[in-house]
C-alpha cells in the first residue's frame, strides 16, 4: 500500500505553501487508499517551539488533513538514530572524521582559490578505526562511481553524478544526528513508500537514496511540489497577506475553499475549477501537479469561498460561522438558528467574518440607525407608512414570511404608495440599515416582537 507523509519543521505556523504540499501528500495517500503520517522535525532545536507543533496540528485539523500515524517527533527517536550510526560505523558505510575544523577551513579555501567546488576530500574516509579521544564527526560513506537516478514525479528523470556528492556529517561531535540523516531513517521506519515534499530538498534527495541504499532499505517514489509565488511573482510572504493557514479561518474562509484554491494551485484536471473533497480524491495524481511556480489569487481564492457558501449545508457552514460570532462578541443564543442566518445572507457574504459582521442586527438591537439610511427613508413623510404597518404587525396571528409580505402589500395599496415607500422605512426601522436580504424573510427571522419593539422606536 501507499505511505506518504507531511513532515514539517515547527518553526512557525502552517503556511499555504506548507498546506498546498501537506494536501498533495495527504490527497496521493486517500486516492489511493493508503496511508498518511504527520511527523514533527524538530531537531533543530533552537529554531523549534511547542507553539509552532500546536499551530501546525490545528491548522491541519481545521483543513481536516487527518493522519493515521503519529505524529511523530524526530527529538523522540534519537536513540534509534545513533543504533542505525553505530550499525554503519560497524559495518563500513560510515566513518568517523577527526579533520579539525581549521583543517575543513584549510581545504575549503584552497578549493575555492583554484576555482574547485567545495567537498570534502575523505582524507578521513579510508584510514581505518583509530585510538583517540578527539572529537569526530560521522560521516556516510557516499560511492564515489556511478549515479544517483530517480524519476521525480513533478520534474521527471535527474541524475546526479556521485561525484558530485562529499561524504555527509551523519553524526555531529556532539553525537547528535543531522537533519538529512534523520529523514531517511524516518522514512525507512515509517514505511514510507511516497515522498511528497517542497522543490528546495531536491539536493536532498540523491543523498538520502545513497543512505537508503547502504541501508538496504527500500527507495520511495518522490515528487518535488514547486514554490508559491506571490501576484507580483516574489516569492509568497507575509507582504502579499495572509500566508498562514489559520489565518484564512480568522478572516473568514471555509477550509473547503481554501482545500479546493490550494489543489488547483500547481494541479489540474481539466479545466475543472470546483473540486469536492470526494472529487479530488478521484482524480487526483502526482503526475498532473505542474512544474512551474504558481501565483498566489486571492479573488478566486474569495469567489470559490463565495461558492462554498452558498453551496455547502447550511447547518454546517453554521458551524464555521459559529467561530466568528463568538470571535466579534456576537451573542447568538437569542435569536434564529446560525443555519437560517446562512441560507438568508450566503448570496451576499464573501466571508464568514463579513457575514457575522452583517447579521448582528437579527441577535442584538442596535443604538443608532444608521445615519445616511435615517436621513433618507426615515423622514416625517415616512411615519404614516410606518404606522399603519405596524398595526398590521400587531394584528397578525401567525408570523410567517407569507403573511409579512402581505402586510406590507395591503400597506402600500391602502395608501396608494409603491411597495419601495412602505419597505424602505421598514427595512431601515428593524435593521437599521438601508441593506438587507429580502424583507419579509429578515422580519421573519428577526421576529415578532423585536420587529415591533424597533418600529415603535423608529416612529418615535
Ligand atoms: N522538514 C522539512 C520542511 O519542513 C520537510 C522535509 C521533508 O519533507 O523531507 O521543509
Amino acid at each position: 500500500t501507499i505511505k506518504t507523509r507531511f513532515a514539517p519543521s515547527p518553526t512557525g505556523f502552517l503556511h499555504v505553501g506548507g498546506a498546498r504540499t501537506a494536501l498533495y501528500s495527504w490527497l496521493q495517500a486517500r486516492a489511493n487508499q493508503g496511508e498518511f503520517v504527520l511527523r514533527i522535525e524538530d531537531t533543530d532545536l533552537e529554531r523549534s517551539t511547542q507553539e509552532a507543533v500546536d499551530a501546525i496540528l490545528e491548522g491541519m485539523e481545521w483543513l481536516g488533513l487527518n493522519w493515521d500515524e503519529g505524529p511523530y517527533y524526530q527529538t523522540k527517536r534519537f536513540d534509534r538514530y545513533n543504533e542505525i550510526i553505530a550499525k554503519m560505523l560497524e559495518e563500513g558505510t560510515a566513518y568517523k572524521c577527526y579533520c579539525s575544523r581549521e583543517r575543513i577551513e584549510a581545504l575549503r579555501e584552497e578549493q575555492a582559490a583554484k576555482g574547485e567546488r567545495q567537498k570534502y576530500d575523505g582524507h578521513c574516509r579510508d584510514q581505518g578505526p583509530r585510538d583517540t579521544d578527539e572529537p569526530f564527526v560521522v560521516r556516510f560513506k557516499n560511492p564515489t562511481e556511478g549515479s544517483v537516478v530517480f524519476d521525480d514525479h513533478v520534474r521527471g528523470r535527474i541524475e546526479i553524478a556521485n561525484e558530485e556528492m562529499d561524504d555527509l556529517i551523519i553524526a555531529r561531535s556532539d553525537g547528535t544526528p543531522t537533519y538529512n540523516f534523520c529523514v531517511v531513517v524516518d522514512d525507512w521506519d515509517m514505511g514510507i513508500t511516497c515522498v511528497v515534499r517542497g522543490e528546495d530538498h531536491i539536493n536532498n534527495t540523491p543523498r538520502q537514496i545513497n543512505i537508503l541504499k547502504a541501508l538496504g532499505a527500500p527507495i520511495p517514489e518522490y515528487a518535488h511540489v514547486s514554490m508559491i509565488l506571490g501576484d507580483d511573482g516574489a516569492k509568497l510572504s507575509k507582504r502579499h497577506g495572509a500566508v498562514s493557514v489559520m489565518q484564512y479561518r480568522d478572516d473568514g474562509y471555509l477550509p473547503e475553499a481554501l482545500l479546493n484554491y490550494l489543489v488547483r494551485l500547481g494541479w489540474s484536471h481539466g479545466d475543472q475549477e470546483v473540486f469536492s473533497l470526494e472529487e479530488m480524491k478521484q482524480y487526483f495524481k502526482l503526475d498532473d501537479i505542474n512544474k512551474a511556480a504558481s501565483a498566489f489569487n486571492t479573488e478566486k481564492l474569495v469567489w470559490l469561498n463565495q461558492h462554498y457558501i452558498k453551496s455547502l449545508d447550511p447547518v454546517y457552514v453554521a458551524k464555521h460561522l459559529e467561530w466568528h460570532m463568538a470571535d466579534q462578541q456576537i451573542d447568538t443564543s437569542n435569536g434564529p438558528a446560525l443555519a437560517e442566518i446562512v441560507t438568508a445572507l450566503a448570496e451576499r457574504a464573501k466571508t464568514l467574518k463579513d457575514l457575522a459582521a452583517s447579521s448582528r442586527y437579527f441577535y442584538e438591537d442596535f443604538a443608532e440607525f444608521e445615519e445616511s439610511a435615517a436621513k433618507k427613508h426615515l423622514r416625517g413623510v415616512a411615519m404614516e407608512p410606518l404606522q399603519l404597518i405596524q398595526k398590521k404587525l400587531a394584528a397578525l396571528t401567525e408570523w410567517t414570511q407569507e403573511a409579512i409580505h402581505n402586510a406590507i402589500e395591503e400597506t402600500a395599496a391602502e395608501l396608494e404608495v409603491g411597495m419601495g415607500k412602505v419597505g424602505m422605512p421598514l427595512r431601515v426601522a428593524v435593521t437599521g440599515a438601508g441593506q438587507s436580504p429580502a424583507l419579509d424573510l429578515t422580519m421573519l427571522l428577526i421576529g415578532q416582537a423585536r420587529c415591533e419593539q424597533r418600529i415603535s422606536k423608529a416612529i418615535e
